[in-house]
């Protein structure tokens, strides 16, 4: 199937209010440009040098958002234009996020990074350390960043019921964290998991945001 025909069969499966990223890491610009023409406008990359190169050569309506791990020295990289970085995993981070973002007099939108997968090599906060992040007194303090939600990645694993039990812990958290720290921020709603071995059991588990690469534009020749 063609690229535009991923991305409408995918969509049809998306209850309402669940958005699509589409991840075009290691993707070129042409390729990129397919989904592009057939409507599709919010996109995910993974690296902070790759975005800038993307964001750069493609219509400026696009909307950009990091999923990888971003280093502090990187962030004035992406601050003039990210839409959403979904993998922030410290205050230090967060501060800089904040710094970099007022001196373009913008509010970057941000998710917290849980890790919730049984693995060493995922990035993310555990729940005690998302809990200390959020009481940060800190946090009043920055005004240019704008914290919107959480984002997981679950175990990579055949066993799908440890994915689902992954994710109904992160939706937990989620509901208690926003009940805790975020009455009257309507703005904390995103719940950013599931790719394209698991989205379906994200969605089921309350997934607003899918990240989805392979089954939109086939295998990536790395890793
Ligand atoms: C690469 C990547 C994805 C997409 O993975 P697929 O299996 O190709 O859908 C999603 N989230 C993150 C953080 C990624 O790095």
């Amino acid at each position: 199937m063609s690229i535009p025909e991923n991305i409408a069969k995918i969509k049809e499966e998306l209850p309402q209010g669940v958005k699509l990223i589409a991840v075009s890491k290691t993707h070129p610009v042409s390729v990129i440009m397919e989904a592009y023409r057939a409507g599709h406008k919010i996109f995910g990359e993974n690296r902070v040098q790759e975005l800038v190169a993307k964001f750069d050569e493609m219509p400026k309506e696009i909307e950009w958002h990091l999923i990888g791990h971003l280093q502090t020295n990187k962030v004035k990289y992406i601050a003039p234009f990210v839409s959403l970085i979904h993998s922030v995993d410290s205050l230090k981070l967060l501060s800089v996020i904040n710094k970099e973002a007022q001196k373009c007099d913008r509010v970057i939108d941000c998710l917290l990074q849980v890790y919730i997968a049984s693995e060493e090599t995922k990035f993310g906060l555990s729940a005690d350390e998302l809990h200390e992040l959020l009481q940060s007194s800190e946090l009043d303090q920055m005004q240019n960043i704008r914290i919107c939600g959480l984002m997981g990645m679950a175990t990579f694993t055949d066993n799908m019921q440890q994915v689902r039990m992954e994710f109904r812990f992160l939706k937990n958290l989620f509901d208690e964290v926003k009940q805790k720290y975020f009455q009257g921020k309507p703005w904390f709603k995103e719940l950013s998991m599931g790719m394209s071995s698991d989205y379906q059991i994200a969605i089921e588990e309350g997934s607003t945001m899918v990240r989805i690469g392979s089954n939109i534009f086939g295998h990536r020749s790395y890793t």
